[in-house]
């Protein structure tokens, strides 16, 4: 892109897996200028800094690491004649598909014919775990932990304790393993780890203590964190430990859509997009982890692809307009156990429109085995939670 050069066909926000995928999509389908704005120094997104396995199954039938993966990506999309413009912020979003973004050169106003949302997702932070205590150094996530091994090849721990059970706890375990750095452990507040089998094997492989049904309490430490208090079955106690982990408790990253009044979804965190990825705001659409935290990379980068495709529809005048039809507001169980469901809304059908979502992902909050309404239809389920379970989208009339 030139610096002059203000409007675009499509504007992409975020050089992850969903944004790049999407951005390649589109040039293969013919569409003019696609320009990809990102915030980091490089395009890549959180493989970025995953110096571990397993990335690229979906998308080139490889076992790649991270850095690799990211890279590839970003190589396909420069090939494809993408424009990618790194440590560029979107600071706004305005109505018809004008950005304004921040970078090193100022502030400036950019106008897309569509845009595509795919910020990612970030975890939960420890100010809102609202764990107490005192404010050392020390505490932070699993992507703050793979930042400092990934590019500074330092690992600032030797006896951490790891807080959670989803995968990407298991990927701050194998960055602390692979720096010789064995935590001191691994907690979980429910009654079993988060992610599926065979995680539950690694803490013991790697002679690492896991705890259940235990909770950080309180952080000490004056400069450095020195202990933290845990409550588990057996009541209080300390350990000992230089660092804390916080991993996971994935939420979108909705702070730009937050600011800019875009219409969110109160289970997932994300906006609201109809089977074709579209917002309420004209001209937006979504795809990746900005639509709910987290799902792997190749899921995302398949996203971003179907997502482009009606994009490309949408630029050629083939889809049929958004409706506000709320179907997730009709999904039902008999306990509350729906965290989320999406996409949350179905626009009318129309014979030229490609669908990027056709099937309904559905989240729970916890275990759950029984009927699950959506509008006229229901649904037998068992389901543990946090996992993706995807059913039949109902039905649409034609437009
Ligand atoms: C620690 C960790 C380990 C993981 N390990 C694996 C694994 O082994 N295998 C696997 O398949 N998946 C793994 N994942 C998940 C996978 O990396 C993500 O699902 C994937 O990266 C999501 O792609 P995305 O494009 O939606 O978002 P991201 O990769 O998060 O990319 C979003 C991009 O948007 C940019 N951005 C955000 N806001 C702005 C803004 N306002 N302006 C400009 N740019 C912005 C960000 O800088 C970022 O580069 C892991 C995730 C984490 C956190």
């Amino acid at each position: 892109m030139t610096d002059t050069q203000l409007n675009f066909d499509v504007i992409v926000v975020g050089a992850g897996p969903a944004g790049l995928s999407a951005a390649i999509e589109l040039k293969r389908l013919g569409t003019g200028s696609v320009l990809v704005v990102e915030r980091e120094k490089q395009a890549g997104g959180i493989p970025r800094h995953c110096l571990h396995s397993p990335y690229g199954m979906r998308e080139w039938n490889r076992l790649m690491f991270g850095p690799a993966y990211a890279r590839r990506l970003t190589q396909d999309a420069l090939d494809a004649g993408v424009d990618i413009r790194c440590e560029t912020t979107v600071t706004a979003l305005k109505p018809n598909g004008v950005i304004e973004v921040s970078s090193d050169t100022g502030l400036q106003t950019l106008t897309g014919r569509a845009v595509l949302l795919a910020m990612g997702a970030r975890e939960t932070s420890r100010s809102a775990r609202l764990v107490g205590g005192t404010k050392p150094k020390g505490v932070m996530n699993t992507a703050t932990l793979q930042n400092f091994a990934a590019f500074s090849d330092h690992m600032p721990f030797k006896r951490l304790v790891i807080v959670g059970t989803e995968i990407v706890s298991f990927s701050a375990l194998m960055t602390c393993r692979s720096h010789g750095v064995k935590p001191v452990a691994m907690l979980e507040e429910n009654t079993r780890i988060t992610a599926r089998f065979p995680f539950a094997l690694a803490p013991k492989a790697m002679c690492v203590p896991l705890h259940l049904e235990t909770q950080i309490a309180q952080i000490h430490g004056k400069r450095e964190v020195e202990a933290v208090t845990v409550i588990g079955p057996s009541g209080s106690h300390t350990l000992q430990c230089d660092g804390v982990i916080f991993t996971g408790g994935f939420r979108p990253e909705n702070a730009l859509l937050r600011s800019s009044g875009f219409e969110l979804d109160s289970g997932s965190l994300g906006p609201k997009i109809d089977q074709y990825g579209r917002l309420r705001e004209l001209r937006y659409y979504c795809a990746g982890n900005i639509l709910r935290g987290i799902e792997t990379a190749g899921w995302c980068w398949n996203e971003g692809r179907k997502v482009a495709q009606c994009i490309a529809a949408g630029l050629q005048g083939d889809l049929p307009p958004r409706t506000s039809v709320d179907v997730s507001a009709q999904a039902s169980a008999s306990e509350h156990v729906i965290k989320f469901s999406l996409p949350q809304v179905i626009s009318p059908s129309a014979p030229k429109a490609p669908v990027a979502f056709d099937k309904l992902q559905l989240r729970l909050s916890d275990a759950y085995t029984g009927n699950v309404v959506i509008g006229s239809s229901t649904h037998r389920i068992s389901s543990k939670p946090e996992r993706r379970i995807l059913l039949p989208l109902p039905q649409t009339p034609a437009s």
